[in-house]
């Protein structure tokens, strides 16, 4: 179980997250949905120790975990712009994590052949990034975030550079590594109908608060505020 305790960052005087509460159980698959500029990304790189918090804290089961630096963290990470290692072939770019720790050759090429199979890459593994798909760049990066064996999986908006075929594809695909891993993943996006496909729970954030948490059937139904229920597209 990951939970974030009144949650604070400040930019200067803007608060860009204020008194952020949240528990996320494990295996859950949790969405931060809000529009541009709610603190998503903010959340996420605090979580993940790219950001430090202002104020709160972070636990992760019975330890705190927002005075860690990230590689003592060790949760998963999948951006945006994949940020793989150009010269770096697809089995390298998954395996990078694994050897900067000194994980043994034999049980980097063992847990790499389960990355590159659950993510259903086997037989690129000598492509540099270059010569790849967006979503099978994608699926290298979320490769080299599951490899670790996280956790706690953080994406940042990881389909929004793919067009529309291939981002419902690796929607679904999403799902299936989630499942099939046994992970707990948090999801963001400003993207309502992914959040309502994909997650168990849905954040809703604004202004850096969050608005209402629930599974999507309790947002439909009971949304906390008009601005909710606009923003989610449920009411005309
Ligand atoms: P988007 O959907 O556009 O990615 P977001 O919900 O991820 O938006 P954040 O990136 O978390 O939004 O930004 C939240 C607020 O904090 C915004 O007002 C943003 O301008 C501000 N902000 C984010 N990072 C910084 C920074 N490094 N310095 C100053 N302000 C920042
Ligand atoms: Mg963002």
């Amino acid at each position: 179980e990951v939970r974030l305790d009144r949650v604070s960052r400040d930019f200067g005087a803007l608060n860009a997250l204020r008194d952020v509460s949240l528990t996320i159980r494990r295996r859950e698959f949790i969405a931060l949905l809000g529009p541009s500029g709610c603190g998503k990304s903010t959340t996420l790189n605090c979580i993940a120790g790219l950001l430090p918090v202002t104020g709160g804290a972070i636990w992760l089961d019975k330890q705190r975990v927002d005075t860690l630096r990230p590689e003592e963290r060790g949760f998963g990470m999948v951006f945006q712009n994949y940020a793989l290692f150009p010269h770096l072939n697809v089995r390298q770019n998954i395996g990078f994590g694994l050897k900067m720790r000194g994980t043994p050759k034999a049980e980097i090429d063992r847990k790499v052949d389960e990355a590159l199979s659950l993510v259903r890459l086997q037989g690129q593994e000598h492509k540099l990034p270059g010569q790849l798909s967006g979503g099978q760049q994608q699926r290298v990066a979320i490769a080299r975030a599951i490899v670790i064996e996280p956790p706690l999986v953080l994406m940042d908006e990881p389909l929004s550079n793919l067009d529309a075929k291939l981002r419902l594809e690796m929607r679904a695909e999403i799902r299936r590594i989630h499942n099939e891993l046994g992970a707990t993943t948090i999801y963001v996006t400003h993207d309502q109908d992914e959040a309502l496909s994909l997650a168990d729970r849905i954040v809703v954030l604004r202004d850096g608060v969050v608005r209402q948490v629930g599974s999507p059937k309790e947002l439909y139904e009971e949304p906390a505020h008009l601005d909710v229920a606009d923003f989610m597209g449920f009411r005309n």
